[in-house]
């Protein structure tokens, strides 16, 4: 099945724009993604018909509410496969969820001598949660190679995940690298040696189908806010078997059983994680995002994404001066694609961009380590999705073609 860009970018009232007199390319999509009318529609339904607080109301509103909340929980289910609803948390997003691994998996079962593997191009939030676990019980941080030509080295993989290995924490798809991880591999090193795998799903769920079931992981980690729908709600996927042995990491009300002066006991999962009044709105509106991904299909936006990075990868490598990281074959980029041009700031280059109106990141992206192991201060990154098009891509390259020619030679 293929898709129809140009008609489903018009589901997104936001795209419809000028910025600095040019009509808006929005590539900035691995840092947060626009949302459709209808993930817009549903955030306003639930606040206009249905507004009131979940679980605890026997009322009609309170009925409605929770039905939606729970609803859309089972919509996460299906989208990841998960076995069973009861393995969704919602979370603030993918460092939440990363971070309520570290400290509920890593209070319950890390050890002093223990050893958490992660990776060279690793996001901050899959690195900080670690190092900071590490330190609370003198356990080891280790960080698998990235090869030269940008993928995870999985002959380095094999060498540090170990006998003493209890974690393995490595994201997808990389924020900056744009390759995608072979994680069902690390999956089953990590098992084969007695460890959990966690898998920071932030830049796959938002483009690839995920089956959870398939990849055989212990926790994966995802983000609301970079697949269409809005900010501040996330999943933290879990087995089973962990959640059950797990403390929670806040204790409030919603996630109580029975409450005694001195000692209290939680609710069944997944609500002894989700402590206090949870992001209701947010939910149902992850629910709307994932019923709009659904329809058009997973497998139909990943082939879509790669044929644009078909397209866009061999034109910015043929533009003189430029560097893309990672992978320079399509074949194994996604639609994040990090570059930087010879001799110029890729914040001057992204703000030249912008005035072209084409939107751009720049920075370190949340990626220190890997920067420092690339010996490069900052990059800017184009990040595509679905709606966006070959026409884009141009824009882009004519924009950096136009950004060249200006600090060559001032302005036209
Ligand atoms: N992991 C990766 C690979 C990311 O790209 C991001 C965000 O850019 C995150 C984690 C953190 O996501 P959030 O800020 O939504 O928690």
């Amino acid at each position: 099945m293929t898709l129809d860009a140009a008609k489903l970018r018009r589901e997104f009232p936001i795209l419809d724009q000028l910025v600095n007199d040019e009509p808006l390319v929005y590539l900035d999509n691995a840092a947060t993604t626009q949302k459709p009318q209808a993930v817009l529609d549903a955030l306003t339904a639930y606040y206009q018909h249905d507004n009131a607080n979940v679980h605890r109301g026997v009322h009609t509103l309170a009925e409605r509410a929770t039905h939606a909340y729970e609803g859309a929980r089972e919509k996460v289910r299906r989208f990841i496969n998960a076995k069973e609803s009861a393995e969704v948390l919602f979370t603030r997003g993918t460092t939440t969820s990363l971070n309520w691994i570290a400290k509920s998996f890593g209070d319950a079962f890390v050890e002093a001598g223990d050893e958490i593997v992660i990776s060279y191009m690793e996001h901050h939030s899959n690195i900080i949660p670690w190092q900071q676990l590490a330190a609370r019980k003198q356990a080891k941080l280790v960080y698998i190679d990235v090869t030269a030509d940008g993928f995870l080295d999985l002959e380095d993989a094999r060498r540090k995940i170990g006998p003493k290995t209890k974690i393995v924490a490595i994201a997808h798809v990389s924020n900056v690298l744009g390759v995608i991880n072979p994680v069902a591999e690390l999956t089953q090193l990590a098992h084969e040696n007695g460890g959990i795998m966690v898998i920071d799903g932030a830049q796959s769920t938002p483009h690839m189908p995920v089956d959870v079931q398939a990849l055989d992981c212990d926790f994966y980690a995802f983000s609301g806010h970079k697949m269409c729908g809005p900010t501040g709600i996330g999943v933290l996927y879990g087995k089973r078997a962990w959640l059950d042995r797990m403390e929670p990491v806040e204790f409030g009300g919603e996630m109580i059983d029975f409450v005694n002066l001195y000692d209290s006991t939680w609710k069944e999962l997944p609500w002894k994680f989700e402590a206090g009044t949870p992001n209701i709105a947010g939910g149902i509106a992850l629910g709307a995002a994932i019923d709009y991904l659904t329809a058009i299909g997973m497998q139909t936006i990943h082939e879509y994404e790669q044929s644009l990075v078909d397209y866009a990868l061999p034109k910015l490598l043929a533009i003189d001066g430029l560097t893309v990281y990672g992978p320079q074959d399509p074949a194994h980029h996604t639609g994040v694609i990090a570059f930087n041009l010879e001799g110029l700031h890729p914040h001057d280059v992204a703000t030249a961009l912008d005035m072209e109106g084409v939107a751009v990141r720049a920075g370190h992206h949340c990626a220190q380590p890997l920067l420092n192991y690339l010996k490069v201060p900052a990059t800017a990154r184009a990040s595509f999705y679905f709606y966006n098009t070959k026409e884009d891509a141009d824009r882009l390259v004519d924009a950096i073609l136009a950004t060249k020619e200006f600090f060559q030679h001032g302005p036209i």
